[in-house]
């Protein structure tokens, strides 16, 4: 493994013959950056005798014991999922209740929600998996008004780190329901996400048109559609945000 300096101050010491410097922050500095925390603020929630390694920690995969701010027992997790959601497993399962008080915008496991069904949507998921860290235990988003009798959505693939959810459209999968109606309430999916500070990118395949700002149009999902998701992500939320979920920087760390 290479020994690398980061601009924040972290890993090796710069300087020192072996050491590659680096001009960016260390990937859980840019992390904490893009979601709005502070290190003393993560450090509060480690367990103590962990504080120290975490005080210097890089790899945003790295495991540490946490403290839940509810009180609850002791979990372990690595940095990213405590950053990016909710990691106590008592907290999770609490936010999964029904009637439970959720935070708009905030992404949560709704038990027994059927996942990645078709065949494109589980290749979809593969691919995309290949490329970013894909978050598995959430598959709806809290949102602010009503939709479908519901204070809830549920698409097709959510990036919680990012607040980005991807949509596969195809007119096989709407056959059933009027265009016009699938996308009426689709624009009504997409504008109660945005309210609640999320962006929707819509891969839109088998000839339908661009859909909202940010729209991949392919006759079939491909390799090159999914490159063109994780770009519009960077477009999005960032390049750094984005590069902090790359596999390749996961698996080093
Ligand atoms: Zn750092
Ligand atoms: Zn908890």
């Amino acid at each position: 493994m290479v020994a690398v300096s980061f601009a924040c101050g972290h890993g090796e010491q710069a300087g020192v013959p072996g050491v590659v410097s680096l001009r960016r922050p260390c990937p859980v500095c840019m992390l904490l950056h893009e979601t709005q925390r502070s290190r003393s603020e993560l450090l509060g929630r480690v367990a103590p005798p962990e504080r120290r390694a975490l005080a210097g920690e890089t790899r945003v995969g790295a495991r540490y014991t946490w403290r839940c701010a509810r009180g609850h027992d002791r979990y372990t997790a690595t940095v990213l999922d405590v950053l990016t959601g909710p990691s106590c497993a008592k907290c999770m399962a609490n936010a999964a209740a029904p009637g439970a008080a959720r935070e708009a915008g905030m992404a949560f496991m709704k038990p027994g929600l059927r996942v990645g069904t078709s065949m494109t949507e589980q290749r979809l998921r593969m691919l995309l998996g290949e490329r970013i860290r894909l978050h598995h235990r959430v598959n709806a988003v809290r949102i602010r008004r009503m939709f479908y009798g519901k204070q809830e959505v549920w698409p097709d693939i959510l990036v919680p780190q990012l607040r980005v959810a991807v949509e596969y459209d195809d007119p096989g999968r709407s056959r059933r329901a009027h265009l016009g109606l699938k996308e009426a309430s689709d624009l009504e999916k997409d504008d109660a996400l945005r309210e609640v500070g999320w962006e929707v990118i819509r891969i839109r395949a088998g000839g339908l048109e661009s859909f909202g700002p940010y729209s991949v149009v392919c006759r079939t999902l491909t390799v090159e559609a999914v490159d063109e998701v994780v770009r519009l992500m960077a477009e999005i939320r960032g390049q750094a945000a984005v590069d902090a979920l790359r596999v390749d920087a996961a698996s080093a760390s």
